[in-house]
Parts: structure tokens; C-alpha cells; sequence
């Protein structure tokens, strides 16, 4: 089968930072993308409603408006993908707890490769993983069950709750502060690593059943994705 060209794609870059902005551009026209570029956030809004964009990378700080406001004013009214630059990577947990309604965070300094990985990637999500899921897995809530590959997993309480969690949220970076509250009673006081040994556990369940397949990322200094990836990746 031939290769899918893409649709001529076009994704807004919003940045202020020249350089970065340039390479994120041959980078992104190399791999077959139209782009379009903005260095200042208080006109995105606005251009998003008139000439909505494919997908937008977002810069946190800008003059002349945040990042994190234009990506919520944008979620009112457009699911359009939104990847979340940020500057610093202890600065990433906290963007999570905002749920900001993002669909990536990536922080800098960044390679451009990973760049344009991560943005086919969200793309691929956007169009064809629901389809590849429901196959792979499926939760029966009134029988408190999840079924992965035709074969039924068995599971603590909290590594239910854990991969329900992941499995209905494709894609979605959780941090480990809200896995926890997501998966704990309120009035349990547990370490946020604590979830690590869960995640580690679901993990290893999930690999009997799917030998070399990963269903549940770790995500560099935030926390998991749950995302499951096409053959040839
Ligand atoms: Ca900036």
C-alpha cells in the first residue's frame, strides 16, 4: 500500500523565540506540513475562529498574552489538537493539574525530531486510535472487568480503577498526583511514587497478555500516557 501523504495539515506555531520558531518551521514543512507562524498571543484566539488550524503548538510564555488562557479560551469553542510548550519540566506537573484541555505537553529544550514525532502523533490519535482500542481492550463496569485481547485481566481495585482510567483517556498525560487522586480514596495519605509500583504492576499484567506491546508510557518527568501505537512504531 502506498504511503498516506498528508492532507497538507496546517499547524499554527505560536512562539516568540525566533530561532525556535524557525526550526520547529523546516522541521514541520520538511515532514509534508503547511505552517503558519505567530509570535504573540493576543490576536491567537481570534485567528484560531476565523482560519482554524490543524493543530497548534503553544508557547506558555508570550508577550501579550499566556499560553494557558488562549489554550482554554480556544477549548471553548474548538477541539482543534493542541500541543503545550513549556519552558521547564518541573513546571509540567503543574500545567497537568490545570487541566487546560491540551492534548501534548513538550518541554524545552526539545529536538525537533521529537517534535514532529509527537505531532503525527497526536494527529494518528485524533483520526484512527479509538477504532485500534475497542478492539484491544474493553471494560465491562457492571462486572468490574476489562477484558484486554479477549482475555479477561485480573486485577487489584486500584489497578482496575488505574487502567479503566488510562483506557478511557487515550492519549491523556495523567501526572502521578492525579493518578492518585483518581484512583485512591480521598482520606488515604499515600506517596505520589506509590502509583509507580501500581503502574508497574498493570504493566506487567498487561505484558502477559500482550507480549512486546506497550499500552502504558512513562512520560519524561510528568507521569503515564496510556497510547496504543500502531505496528510499526
Ligand atoms: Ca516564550
Amino acid at each position: 500500500m502506498a504511503e498516506v501523504e498528508h492532507k497538507k495539515e496546517r499547524i499554527l506555531i505560536v512562539e516568540d523565540e525566533r530561532r525556535i520558531a524557525e526550526i520547529l518551521n523546516d522541521y514541520l514543512s520538511q515532514s509534508g506540513y503547511e505552517v503558519d507562524h505567530q509570535d504573540r498571543g493576543d490576536k491567537i484566539v481570534e485567528l484560531v475562529k476565523k482560519n482554524p488550524p490543524s493543530l497548534i503548538l503553544l508557547d506558555v510564555m508570550l508577550p501579550g498574552g499566556d499560553g494557558l488562557e488562549i489554550c482554554r479560551e480556544i477549548r471553548k469553542f474548538s477541539e482543534v489538537p493542541i500541543i503545550i510548550v513549556s519552558a521547564r519540566i518541573d513546571e509540567l506537573d503543574r500545567l497537568l493539574g490545570l487541566e487546560l484541555g491540551a492534548d501534548d505537553y513538550i518541554c524545552k529544550p526539545f529536538s525537533p525530531r521529537e517534535v514532529v514525532a509527537r505531532v503525527k502523533a497526536v494527529f494518528r490519535r485524533s483520526r484512527s486510535a479509538p477504532e485500534a482500542e475497542s478492539k484491544l481492550i474493553n471494560i465491562d463496569d457492571e462486572k468490574n472487568r476489562i477484558t484486554v485481547n479477549g482475555v479477561v485481566m485480573d486485577l487489584t481495585p486500584t489497578e482496575f480503577r488505574l487502567l479503566k482510567l488510562f483506557a478511557s483517556k487515550p492519549g491523556r498525560v495523567f501526572s502521578r498526583n492525579q493518578l492518585l487522586e483518581l484512583c485512591y480514596q480521598q482520606e488515604q495519605l499515600v506517596f505520589d511514587r506509590v502509583i509507580d509500583s501500581h503502574v508497574k504492576n498493570v504493566r506487567k499484567k498487561l505484558s502477559k497478555v500482550l507480549p512486546g506491546q506497550e499500552l502504558i508510557h512513562a512520560v519524561y518527568g510528568v507521569g503515564y500516557r496510556y497510547e496504543v501505537k500502531p505496528a510499526d512504531e
